[in-house]
């Protein structure tokens, strides 16, 4: 199984190198070569049965199955729930796919356990040392410092905009207790986070004595982990029953897995309709092809502020019909001018890929909130009620919806409260959180410091 980059000129190079990598060469995304073929999940296989031979198939070679198994093993059993993605009905007709239980209650913890194990082995294997490196508005932090805590063969640094993350959020990076996790509270915002990040790459000197690696939205691991779940609903809700997934979307990686679930041959078919908020990015994009650079706006779905859906370019490569050479130039002069526009031939395909987008405003979130309590008694997150907010407003097509929750309530209490007036508490494996040492150095929105106590960890200095 091999991956070649979306931008057509990079090598291609087996699993293990492409997430390792995260971005390649060429700037492009690593993609497979071509798409396995992976029987559909059996009604009654586990999650880590599931996981074990979806993942297997995408890392070919490069991992023999056994080990996959062990990782996939090791990865979700640290989920509380033993179905690790359970449903439940929300309606006639609409089921939630929860992917909120896991050690940081967000669905970043389901790609992020099993990249950590996978870095782990695959850099112990080599006998070599990395340091991953990761800019946070919230949710990615937390759950990379609970999947990378001990590991053997990784540092993990992460780069938080300092009192710009809810103070739960906070919690889950800064007490993990272990001395591989090193948290820096930036002061500054989340976008100054993430230059410095791009700074840090972008100088291979520093890169390369430092071992650096990113585990953001377009690493392969993640969306091939993500896929999983998608196997997993349709095998739970009928095998061969159409469904249409409403996937809360921010740099669209969870939206992408469902489609290459659906290419790998895992679902019956495909439909899947990102929801999004008042940077509607996304929607903008399929409505008429056009992406443009914009200051993203503060709503109550943090997680999906954003302007620029990372992981688009991956949709885009298959619309071009794996054209990088289309996909390298439309890229570029979005590099250079700020706006870019999907040709006409491009759009026409894109339209068939099953994906579409909405946008709900930050209003009709919060309502959405207090009406899903009233309607069934439990308290949904900002996020999964953009997606709620969606599947109520479409026609009906004779499809099951399934919304994806991508975090538990307890993580944004602040806007659980406003919305629905109802306290939210911590589910009681948390419990402890708020009592546990926090760990954390501050610094100025200052590169060259950040990147000396990065090379101090490393050098032992
Ligand atoms: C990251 C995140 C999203 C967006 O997921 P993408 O894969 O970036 O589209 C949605 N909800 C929550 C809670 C998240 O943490």
């Amino acid at each position: 199984m091999h991956y070649i980059s979306t931008r057509g000129t990079a090598p291609p190079v087996d699993f293990v190198t492409a997430c390792l990598a995260g971005l390649a060469p060429d700037g492009g995304l690593y993609v497979p070569a071509r798409w396995p073929q992976i029987s559909p999940a059996r009604a009654g296989e586990s999650y880590i049965e599931v996981a074990s031979r979806v993942l297997s198939a995408f890392a070919g070679d490069a991992l023999d199955p056994a080990t996959v198994e062990a990782l996939c093993a090791r990865a979700y059993g640290t989920f509380a729930h033993h179905s690790v993605a359970p449903l439940v009905q929300a309606g006639p007709n609409h089921f939630i796919l929860e992917l909120h239980h896991g050690p940081t209650l967000a669905f970043k913890d389901v790609a992020m356990q099993f990249i950590a194990q996978l870095y782990d082995h695959a850099l112990s294997q080599q006998g070599q040392r990395m340091s991953v490196v990761c800019a946070t508005s919230g949710d990615t932090g937390g759950a990379a410092a609970a999947a990378f805590a001990g590991a053997s063969a990784v540092d993990l640094f992460i780069l938080h905009p300092h009192d710009r993350v809810s103070p739960v959020q906070r919690l889950f990076m800064t007490t993990t207790g272990a001395d591989n996790i090193h948290n820096f509270a930036i002061d500054s915002d989340f976008d100054a986070c993430q230059a410095m990040v791009k700074a840090m790459f972008a100088d291979r000197d520093f890169a390369g004595r430092v071992g650096l690696s990113g585990v953001n939205s377009i690493n392969w691991a993640r969306i091939a982990a993500q896929s999983v779940y998608y196997a997993t609903a349709q095998a739970a809700l009928g095998g061969d029953r159409p469904l249409r997934f409403i996937v809360p979307s921010g740099n669209m990686g969870d939206a992408l897995a469902g489609y290459v679930a659906a290419r790998c041959g895992l679902l019956a078919g495909f439909e899947a309709v990102c929801a999004v908020n008042e940077n509607r990015a996304l929607e903008t994009l399929f409505a008429t092809g056009k992406m443009s650079r914009g200051a993203s706006l503060a709503t109550p779905s943090p997680a999906m502020d954003i302007t620029v859906p990372s992981n688009f370019e991956r949709i885009l490569f298959e619309a071009a019909g794996r054209d990088g050479e289309q996909v390298a130039t439309l890229y570029d002069t979005y590099a250079r001018t700020g706006a870019a526009e999907i040709p006409a031939s491009v759009r026409g395909s894109l339209g068939c890929m099953g994906l579409s987008a909405r946008a709900v405003s930050n209003a009709a979130t919060l309502a959405e909130m207090a009406r899903y309590v009233a309607e069934t008694g439990g308290l949904i997150c900002p996020h999964t009620a953009v997606g709620t907010c969606v599947a109520r407003h479409l026609p009906d097509t004779g499809a099951v919806n399934v919304t994806l929750s991508t975090a538990h309530a307890a993580k944004f209490p602040e806007t659980v409260s406003e919305a629905t007036g109802q306290a939210v508490a911590l589910p009681a494996r948390c419990a402890g959180l708020r009592d546990r040492e926090e760990v954390f150095t501050r610094f100025g929105p200052d590169l060259a410091a950040v990147r000396d106590a990065i090379l101090a960890v490393r050098t032992g200095a």
